[in-house]
């Protein structure tokens, strides 16, 4: 299996470091607010990651769920996000957290993504985090400031090894305008944040430095290590985490444990509107329950996702998920007729043969449009009969999780009063026998956009 890994800049061959199991850790939902769909894209692609993992190795999937310490500025300052969303509606911290974690998983689940064989919430392992920032303090990774202990990137050698020393040397830029005057570097950041004297948070614990909460990124190293030793396979996210997330989870993670902390980092790109970026904090992001109201279905969403290579970015229309959708729908229809005529015997060769190239496909870097192009050209090609394209799609919805036995949805959509109308005085007239006053309602609906057709069962209508 190819992997782009955005350490070496390039697609490498997969392999785990074990022999039967792999070990995979991807960043989780911060629990403050709903999840748009723009963090659903990125759950969708480690979803199918996970499913083509899973057709060689077994698979140990770790994802975290950030209920404490992630602050609005990448810069340790600004507040928590959490505290921000119990202000905001006037919950506990606590509460916001489940409610939210709640809604993030409903959302997980409806769009078919396979539940992580660990979930972690932060606020469960924070001795962990603790013992960690211990142990970067013993071995002089650390200082003390007015609000925290902090990392000293300088420390590290290694620093830029996800960013490359260019682009760390822009970061570093940006981070001096709203560096702290106690930072030594601009890009060292917050091990432990100490409370706020002023104020009572409402999420904090004792440590060996003082009352505080976690930093963001401790979260993380501290989780994956717990779950899954100091070295794991892959390492997913979305790709606004490459320059400071994962770069100070290396940082923190290999200066604890002197080895090598991920095999394969592997970021998704974003989804983005006509606008700019679909971001939470900025308050315009589109859900999940958006796209309900609207009446569509999450597979639908899920895919729209399908059809971009998850480096690339999508710039998300309803149009676009319109035309999934019809897509989508189309599919099931054929794949119901396929197996509807599916009573001819099965060559074993040719089903294979099909599945190896849809396999090949999600094999080379998770090319899911190209899987999904190999769905459509088995289904509308002659190579396969009828059992033999119900057999294999029956493995490829295993990956592609599309539902795609699924029977289409009746038509809800409702007519306009007038077409209605005609319709009731056309069924009169034929009911009369009156052909020609059928025939002139049936061009009176043509020229309204819609044909009808007669069919033991009544009229149908549809739009042309
Ligand atoms: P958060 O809950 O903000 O920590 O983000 C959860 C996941 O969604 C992370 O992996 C982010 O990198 C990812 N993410 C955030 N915004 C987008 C977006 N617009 N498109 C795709 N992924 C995103
Ligand atoms: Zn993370």
């Amino acid at each position: 299996m190819q992997l782009y890994n955005t350490a070496t800049h390039r697609k490498e061959e997969f392999h785990p470091l074990t022999e039967k199991q792999v070990t995979m850790y991807c960043c989780g939902p911060t629990v403050y607010n709903y999840a748009h769909i723009g963090n659903m894209r990125t759950y969708i692609f480690e979803d199918l990651l996970g499913r083509t993992l899973r057709l060689h190795w077994s698979l140990k999937h770790v994802m975290n769920v950030t209920d404490v310490g992630h602050l609005v500025s990448d810069a340790d300052d600004g507040e928590d996000k959490m505290e921000l969303g119990a202000a905001r509606e006037g919950k506990s911290a606590w509460d916001i957290a489940k409610f939210y974690e709640q809604k993030f998983f409903a959302d997980y689940d409806a769009l078919h993504c396979t539940r992580p064989t660990v979930i972690s919430r932060a606020t469960a392992h924070i001795k962990q985090m603790i013992a960690l920032v211990k142990t970067l303090e013993e071995k002089g990774y650390t200082y003390r400031t007015s609000d925290g202990i902090y990392y000293d990137t300088s420390k590290f050698p290694r620093y830029d090894a996800l960013v490359g020393r260019s682009r760390l040397e822009g970061l570093k830029g940006g981070a001096r305008v709203e560096m702290s005057e106690e930072k030594k570097n601009p890009t060292d950041f917050a091990l432990w944040k100490f409370s706020p004297k002023d104020k009572k948070r409402q999420m904090e614990w004792d440590s060996p430095w003082g009352v505080g909460f976690p930093g963001w990124h401790i979260e993380c190293s501290a989780m994956a290590m717990e779950y899954l030793g100091p070295t794991i396979d892959i390492h997913c996210g979305g790709i606004d985490h490459v320059s400071v997330h994962h770069t100070n989870e290396i940082a923190q993670s290999e200066a604890a444990t002197g080895k090598p902390y991920v095999r394969f980092w592997v970021h998704g790109e974003f989804l983005v509107l006509r606008a700019g970026k679909m971001s939470k904090s900025g308050g315009t992001f589109v859900t999940l329950e958006t796209l309900r109201e609207k009446g569509y279905d999450p597979l639908d969403y899920r895919y729209l996702c399908l059809t971009a290579h998850y480096r690339t970015q999508l710039e998300f229309t309803y149009e676009s998920l319109d035309s999934a959708r019809k897509s989508l729908q189309t599919l099931r229809k054929e794949v119901l007729a396929a197996k509807a005529a599916a009573c001819a015997e099965i060559s074993a060769e040719k089903v294979n043969a099909a599945k190896a190239k849809f396999q090949a496909a999600m094999e080379d870097d998770l090319n899911a449009p190209k899987a999904l192009a190999v769905v459509w050209e088995v289904l509308r090609g002659a190579e396969l009969n009828a059992a033999e394209k119900t057999e294999f799609v029956k493995f490829a919805d295993s990956i592609l999780s599309l539902d795609l036995f699924r029977a289409p949805e009746e038509k809800t959509e409702k007519l306009p009063a007038e077409v209605e109308a005609i319709l009731q005085e056309r069924a009169a007239a034929r009911k009369a026998k009156d052909f020609k006053k059928s025939d002139e309602l049936r061009d009176k609906l043509a020229a309204l956009g819609y044909r009808v057709k007669d069919t033991p069962q009544g009229a149908q209508v549809e739009k042309i």
